[in-house]
């Protein structure tokens, strides 16, 4: 069977895109109903940003906190106060990194969707749309711009909201905004998308449809991280456009060994995802001898990876890593084939945690 896909529903790019959020909003206001503007704390101290937010009537600003990658709880409390406090709402715009993005599409959806959103971590779940929702990133790297997912930490698993409702009806891309991001933010974000693409074009799940996007991705994340002499705006250009292709990549394949790995430390640890596919990157040459550039990325950006990740820990808690990466079957699948299990056994999986 082959996948049908569905995509972001209209998209922007440009410089100053931001500024046409205030026209796009106004041909899906219904009504009086309010706008809800969920966005990344950290322009909370930047009143000239905020003042750029086209907010008209009820509508309303929450900022959120993503000092910790979204949860199921965050998600449904948002919801909650958002209901109490508005009432019925036109739409809900994401406006900051690949956090931002997930939680405003999984509060989107859950503003019509009963439940908690924990009940829909998985694949094909959700029942019935959400409101409308528009993403506006300011990190690049992750595509959660352009995925049909929305990545949360439930009580039991990490895993997204996979669903035909759960893109972005519109994505503004606007440069601009990722303009300044501190250098080792914007590495650890970057190389999640850097690591997609090797991923993917390394997986058995690979096609030429994600082929197209990942290998000129891949090219673009070289340029920006390896060849150029320093970072400029067509540097922001460049990784926005990686991000997205990165993520069309991987949503017509799958990611892999890293991405598996990176997804027990994020559980276990609470490590970020970029940083935690980078920490599982430094011991995967014998899957990806792309490592050795993305070493090189590294250093050109002088980025320090955390070594001695897992020293101390209980075993218990390393027995959940394990339990965590081994239940993320169809990327070891990818990696290694369907008999997976057989190649990377717990024992095997232990040892990769040991050496980061
Ligand atoms: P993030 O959104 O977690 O943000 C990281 C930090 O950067 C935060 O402190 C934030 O406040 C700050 N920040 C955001 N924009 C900034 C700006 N313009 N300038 C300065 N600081 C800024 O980081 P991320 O790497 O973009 O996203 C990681 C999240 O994305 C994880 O929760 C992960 O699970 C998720 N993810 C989702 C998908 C998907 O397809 N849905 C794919 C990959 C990752
Ligand atoms: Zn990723």
């Amino acid at each position: 069977m082959h996948k049908n896909l569905k995509q972001v529903g209209q998209v922007m790019f440009g410089r100053g895109a931001l500024g046409q959020l205030d026209a796009v909003l106004a041909d899906n206001r219904q009504g009086t109903a309010p706008v809800v503007f969920l966005v990344d704390h950290v322009f909370r101290d930047r009143p000239e940003f905020v003042a750029r937010i086209p907010v008209r009537g009820r509508d309303r600003i929450y900022f959120v906190d993503v000092t910790h990658e979204p949860k199921t709880g965050d998600v449904d409390s948002l919801r909650d106060r958002i209901r109490s406090e508005l009432g019925k709402v036109s739409g809900l715009v994401g406006i900051g990194g690949g956090s931002t993005m997930d939680l405003a599409k999984a509060v989107a959806l859950m503003l019509t969707n009963p439940g908690s959103s924990q009940d829909y971590q998985g694949w094909d779940l959700v029942q019935v749309p959400g409101v409308f929702k528009a993403g506006v990133p300011t990190l690049s790297g992750t595509g959660a711009e352009v995925s049909r997912t929305a990545v949360l930490i439930g009580p039991t698993k990490k895993l997204g909201l996979n669903s035909d409702y759960t893109p972005f009806d519109q994505v503004l891309l606007d440069p601009d905004l990722i303009a300044g991001v501190p250098e080792r933010q914007r590495f650890f974000t970057g190389m999640d998308c850097y690591i997609h693409n090797v991923e993917s074009l390394q997986g058995r799940a690979m096609n030429a449809f994600a082929r197209v996007h990942a290998e000129k991705s891949l090219a673009l994340c070289r340029e920006v991280f390896l060849e150029k002499d320093r970072w400029d705006g067509d540097s922001d250009e460049k990784l926005m456009m990686a991000s997205w292709m990165g993520g069309m990549s991987i949503a017509y394949s799958q990611v892999g060994a890293a991405h598996a790995l990176s997804y027990g430390l994020g559980y276990v640890l609470g490590t970020h995802h970029g940083e935690g596919n980078c920490i599982a990157m430094q011991v995967l040459e014998e899957f990806y001898p792309e490592a050795a550039d993305f070493r090189r990325m590294a250093e050109r950006a002088g980025v320090e990876i955390p070594g001695g990740v897992v020293a101390g820990l209980p075993a218990a808690k390393l027995d959940k890593m394990v339990e965590v990466s081994l239940g993320m079957a169809p990327l070891w699948q990818n990696v290694l084939g369907d008999d997976w299990k057989r190649k990377m056994t717990p024992e095997r999986v232990r040892a990769l945690y040991e050496r980061m």
